[in-house]
């Protein structure tokens, strides 16, 4: 467990000597912690691609100056590293701008199916390369209306399709199953359950409700050879809170994960 902190405040009271009161501040102590955690975590994660960045620099305006073979090749290591950042920034940003929205209630009509539609059709060349086949199984079709914020829907759906097709294993296939006017306990109303599930190798039970914390990886090697920036599952989960869902994660090793995003379903127009 967590050590409890204290913070003593002290009050004068009328008719003299002090009121003394002692408040639980151990949140107060873990989120400041939290957030040096996470500053350390963004510099090293910038840090990595910057310090590459600058050797190739140094590399191109001395020893490769005039081999053209070897500038090509650094060449293309840069731009892969500026794009690390790029990728890192922009999920920043996507978290930054979630939290700040934390609580505003989204309120236009999106079609969940559209949204999946659009996610599935933008990663297909990315599966194709992986060997993967990325199938819908929606047997009842049609609009599948939430209260939403579009593009963020749409960043979920994406987030959680892409890992399926970087972790599941080639030549399988990814599927992505929706349910309308289903219920769950968690929520009053008919939800609109999204899954996407994989064949991959699945997740040990240990790392699974770690996931979703930011830059947390079960295999960092792993991730960041897929051009992963390890805030995904963090921005899913932000989201999916926002919105007031639930976000499911199952697995089994060896066998494959299974994600569920459960949303509230608009209210009959
Ligand atoms: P990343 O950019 O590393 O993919 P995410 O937040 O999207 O970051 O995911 C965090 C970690 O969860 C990944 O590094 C990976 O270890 C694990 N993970 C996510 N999706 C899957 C999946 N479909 N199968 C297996 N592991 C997964």
């Amino acid at each position: 467990g967590h050590e409890t902190a204290w913070s003593v405040l002290t009050a004068p009271v009328a008719g003299g000597g002090v009121l003394v009161s002692f408040e639980d501040t151990t949140d107060l102590v873990q989120a400041s912690q939290m957030r040096r955690d996470f500053v350390a975590n963004v510099s090293h994660e910038l840090r990595t691609p910057l310090t590459a960045l600058l050797g190739f620099i140094e590399t191109l305006k001395g020893a490769a100056r005039d081999d053209a073979a070897a500038r090509e090749r650094f060449l293309a290591i840069m731009e892969r590293e500026a794009g690390r950042m790029n990728r890192l920034v922009s999920d920043l940003l996507s978290l930054s701008r979630v939290e700040a929205e934390e609580r505003v209630r989204p309120s236009s009509r999106v079609d969940v199916l559209r949204r999946v539609q659009a996610a599935m059709t933008t990663l297909r060349p990315m599966a194709e390369a992986a060997g993967v086949t990325i199938e819908l199984d929606d047997p009842q079709g049609g609009p599948a209306e939430v209260l939403a914020d579009s593009d963020q829907m749409s960043q979920v759906f994406s987030n959680l399709i892409e890992n399926a097709v970087k972790y599941g294993a080639t030549g399988q296939r990814v599927t992505i199953g929706i349910q309308r006017e289903a219920r769950d306990p968690g929520l009053r109303g008919p939800a609109v359950v999204v899954s996407v599930i994989d064949r991959g190798e699945g997740i040990e039970a240990v790392h699974i409700p770690r996931l979703t914390e930011r830059f947390y990886r079960v295999d960092s090697h792993r991730s960041r050879e897929q051009g992963g920036t390890g805030l995904g599952l963090a921005i899913v989960k932000h989201i999916v809170n926002r919105h007031r869902g639930r976000f499911r994660i199952e697995s089994a090793p060896g066998k494959g994960s299974r994600f569920t995003v459960i949303l509230p379903a608009a209210p009959m127009s």
